[in-house]
């Protein structure tokens, strides 16, 4: 049978059937911070998925729906009093356009990564790791449901016409014939898999073509099989998906989904189930990622329990990400020090099949960084760190050192240890960040 998605904002939430259990004060709350953290969920997330006799803490809610807690108190506060006073809505935009700029909504660095070709400058593509471009299609800047964590939206657009799709690859492939030392091309978003697949198919068949044998791996990341698993059996397209992603395969790629889990919940359901099996199929590989998040998967169990699962279903642990830096992070934000102890209490409960994961990890600046663990050397406490990814490559796998910091959540409140002025690679990320845009020339 077909599953048809029906989509719920903050304009039409309240025709959920479920949402009449909520208290007043939970759909006050909705109407609040949903107005400065937009929000988008489907069908499938709330019949399959949120547990909702259980929903004043439970985990996919939180991941769908505003709570209160996510905005700063002040925030809240003057937004409430906006929305009571229905004052208008130039007044209501006007704030939250506002308090949404203090939120830092383009984190790290991220303009740094946009390279030129010649004049132009490719908006669609970041290159900030020699070997691998992220692409980021028109029409994959939107989500099947949105993560109240993301702050990626001020780059969801409504751009829909294949033929502005076809210009913008266009470059991305001048940019690719001129740049031999890419291998990988990551597919990302919002969401790729939100694309219908002849628009999908118009990015990647050109890929396949013998002048672009130096690209190896596709890598398409998605969290459609954590929120839209019937993409892939039961879509109008489903079909053509697959048999794209087998054409991939035929032509002798490795195509790789890299896809978004937070909770084992959303490994739990018969249709998450099949999707991967089906994608399987293709012999496509499927990647696992997520940040850790409080108030959703701050458990080592849980994380044990995500990476078996994975892998039971023949899915490979990638990535564990510290939460970024952006929109609602204080609420879903962890101390490095309990990061690093979520990962090392879950890491060493599962066998070496699992441990392909790597983390956690900071995107930052200069580069991912992993935290390997707190030490003490001569009576100082620090934090080993390494680069799993530098904007130079040279960094990558030397152990450097900061000076621990119980309550640091990000890196860049982390200072060098042993009485250092900077660490080892900073000298070299300012010249770096300087003459970028002659780099990508
Ligand atoms: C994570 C990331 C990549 C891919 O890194 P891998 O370690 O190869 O998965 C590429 N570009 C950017 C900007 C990234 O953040
Ligand atoms: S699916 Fe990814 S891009 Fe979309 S809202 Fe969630 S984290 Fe953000």
């Amino acid at each position: 049978m077909r599953e048809m998605i029906k989509t719920y904002t903050l304009h039409n939430y309240r025709n959920i059937p479920q949402i009449l259990s909520l208290s007043e004060e939970m759909i006050k709350d909705i109407e609040v911070v949903g107005r400065v953290l937009p929000f988008k969920t489907n069908n499938y997330v709330v019949n399959e998925l949120i547990d909702w006799d259980n929903v004043k803490t439970d985990p996919i809610f939180t991941l769908n729906f505003p709570r209160r807690e996510m905005l700063d108190r002040k925030h809240y506060i003057a937004v409430e009093k906006l929305w009571k006073e229905d004052g208008g809505k130039e007044i209501m935009d006007k704030k939250i356009q506002q308090i949404r700029l203090s939120l830092n909504p383009n984190p790290a660095g991220q303009e740094h990564n946009v390279p030129f070709l010649g004049e132009i400058k490719l908006k669609g593509i970041q290159h900030k790791y020699p070997e691998t471009i992220l692409f980021f299609p028109s029409q994959g800047q939107t989500c099947h449901a949105y993560c109240t964590f993301c702050f990626r939206w001020p780059q969801f657009s409504g751009m829909n016409e294949l033929k502005f799709a076809m210009k913008e690859a266009d470059l991305m492939f001048k940019y690719l014939r001129l740049h031999k030392e890419v291998t990988d091309i990551l597919f990302t978003g919002g969401d790729p898999m939100v694309m219908n697949a002849s628009v999908l198919e118009s990015y990647i068949r050109p890929l396949l073509k013998p002048e672009f044998n130096h690209i190896h791996s596709i890598r398409i990341g998605t969290k459609s099989l954590a929120y839209w698993p019937y993409r892939y059996l039961t879509d109008k397209d489903s079909d053509d998906i697959i048999r794209l992603f087998e054409m991939i395969n035929d032509a002798g790629k490795n195509l790789s989904i890299q896809a978004h889990f937070s909770h084992p919940r959303e490994l739990s359901t018969d249709a998450v189930k099949q999707a991967i099996y089906r994608i399987r199929s293709t012999k496509a590989q499927i990647r696992t990622q997520s940040p850790l998040l409080r108030n959703i998967n701050d458990k080592p169990e849980l994380w044990a329990q995500l990476w078996r699962k994975q892998v039971d279903l023949g899915c490979i642990p990638y990535y564990m990400f510290v939460a970024r830096d952006t929109g609602s992070k204080r609420y879903f934000e962890l101390p490095l020090e309990k990061c690093w102890q979520i990962f090392r209490k879950a890491y060493r409960q599962v066998s070496g099949i699992c441990r392909t994961v790597r983390g956690p990890s900071m995107s930052a600046h200069a580069g991912k960084i992993q935290i390997l663990g707190i030490q003490e050397i001569k009576g100082e406490k620090i934090f080993v760190l390494r680069f799993l990814q530098g904007r130079n490559p040279q960094w990558v796998d030397i152990p450097f050192f900061a000076e621990y910091d119980s309550k640091a959540t990000w890196f860049d409140q982390l200072k060098p240890a042993f009485g250092e002025k900077k660490f080892f690679f900073e000298k070299q990320l300012t010249k770096l960040s300087a003459s970028e845009s002659l780099l990508f020339e």
